[in-house]
């Protein structure tokens, strides 16, 4: 765009620029690439490279976020006070969010997502505990431990639900591509280094009075085991934040494959409303590079639709590209299966919506008393993603739960309704939403 001679102003409300993969430390520590960002360090560089090249062209607002859009409108909140700013074109690329699959004790302190423990290490150089272990399924669990094991932390062992076999179906597609070569040499090294590995676990509970002391778990043959440690990172995957899409008014779609909500678009980031585009995880999980793609495909289009000349060179090479990356998505959503099964057995005194303190046992009771099912139908009545959060933690365990007890479809049961301000402000600024 700036090529194109637009002057974009950029909102984010990190405090560096970079994103979540490239996110940047403090200007005062000096920690090497290398050390920050491990295999990515040398795309970590050119892309900071590209971003400084032209960061005067730019209008950034950093430290600055989205709370809410009305029309043309974005309600901003810097930290603060609340302001507006008006805009002609919007580009959203809001990313992703962590998905967890609560059990007894996951909300005692010392119990972090996968995203959260990853930029406490990524910004602050700090590890979450002193002994760690890692639970769940993703392809960021391995990769976040080896992380934390080169940063010198010691790592308790990965618990995974994924079971062997899914991982050996996915392999011979994950080894085509140099990303899923180098998650499989990053594991070896793992299992080299000594982290215990435990394919096929089933979480129990983790226990502890005031704060995290071990998790117990069965393998893959049944057997109760329990591992000593003050902190557990998990991590379910990533759901892609489309609030401000879903507030702006853009349609979304389910998307039946990965079971999640997306915004409507036509490949090339226009919506279904003529002044929003979308890019990036925002508009489904894909990765970096295929988010870096998808924000220059909508610049593309944002720049023909105002009929200015666009630099884009070869949109038929990067279209394939992000074909080709695709495919590893498949891949690793095959190695990496969201565990269903798990949210069925989620005990009824086990709390999903932290923010609420609402339990699974409440918002089942909710479904069968009212005979509802559509989640928002059930926040009404039980207040479930109704806090601070607005559902971006509990929502896919609370539609899995819903659609299991009245079997029906996680499409029919829906999604959280979008609300502003998307993530909480002071009360005293409220009143600027008319
Ligand atoms: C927690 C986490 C950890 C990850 N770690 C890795 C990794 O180690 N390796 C890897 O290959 N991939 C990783 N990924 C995936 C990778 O980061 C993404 O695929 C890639 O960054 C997507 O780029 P993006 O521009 O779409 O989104 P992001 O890079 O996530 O950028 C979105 C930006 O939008 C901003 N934003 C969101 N909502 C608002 C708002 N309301 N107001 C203002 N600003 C807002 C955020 O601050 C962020 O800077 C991770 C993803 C997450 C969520």
């Amino acid at each position: 765009m700036v090529r194109s001679g637009i002057r974009p102003t950029l909102v984010d409300e990190a405090a560096e620029s970079g994103g979540q993969i490239f996110r940047r430390q403090p200007k005062e520590f000096k920690r090497s690439p290398q050390v920050v960002y491990g295999f990515d360090a040398k795309s970590a560089i050119e892309e900071h490279r590209k971003f400084d090249e032209i960061a005067e062209k730019i209008d950034t607002r950093l430290g600055t976020m989205v709370c809410g859009i009305e029309n043309q409108r974005l309600y901003l909140f810097n930290g603060a006070e609340v302001d507006f700013l008006d805009f002609d074109r919007l580009i959203l690329a809001t990313g992703a969010f962590d998905t967890v699959i609560p059990l007894p004790g996951w909300t005692l302190p010392g119990v972090f997502t996968l995203g959260g423990a990853q930029v406490s290490l990524k910004t602050q150089g700090c590890a979450v505990g002193k002994r760690i272990v890692f639970l769940g399924a993703s392809p960021l669990l391995p990769y976040t431990a080896f992380q934390y094991c080169m940063a010198g932390a010691e790592v308790g062992g990965i618990l995974e639900t994924t079971s062997l076999s899914s991982k050996l179906a996915a392999l011979p597609e994950m080894l085509k591509h140099s990303k899923g070569r180098k998650g499989v040499s990053m594991m070896a090294k793992l299992v080299l280094k000594g982290i215990p590995l435990r394919l096929g676990v089933k979480p129990l509970r983790i226990e502890g009075n005031k704060s995290v002391k071990s998790i117990v778990f069965l393998d893959s043959r049944g057997r109760e085991n329990c591992w000593d440690c003050d902190a557990v990172i998990m991590g379910y995957g990533f759901k892609s934040e489309n609030q401000l899409a879903d507030l702006a008014g853009c349609r979304l779609y389910f998307e039946a494959q990965t079971n999640e909500w997306r915004v409507e678009n036509d490949g090339e980031g226009r919506t279904t409303l003529p002044y929003v585009y979308v890019a990036g995880d925002g508009n489904g999980v894909k990765g970096w590079e295929s988010a870096r793609i998808e924000g220059e495909l909508a610049a593309n289009s944002l720049l023909k639709d105002l009929n200015l000349v666009s630099n884009m060179s070869e949109e038929i090479g990067v279209k394939n590209k992000l074909k080709k990356l695709s495919f590893f998505r498949k891949a690793l959503d095959r190695a990496f299966p969201y565990p269903h099964h798990l949210v069925a057995e989620i005990e009824d005194s086990t709390i999903v919506c932290r923010c609420e303190l609402i339990s699974a046992g409440e918002i089942r009771q909710a479904s069968k008393v009212s005979g509802e099912f559509e989640i928002n139908r059930i926040k009404s009545f039980c207040r479930v993603g109704m806090g601070r959060c607005q559902g971006r933690i509990c929502g896919s365990t609370t539609a899995e739960i819903l659609r299991l007890l009245q079997g029906t479809s996680l499409e029919a049961v829906g999604h959280f309704r979008a609300q502003s301000p998307v993530k909480p402000i002071p009360t005293q600024n409220f009143c600027i939403f008319e």
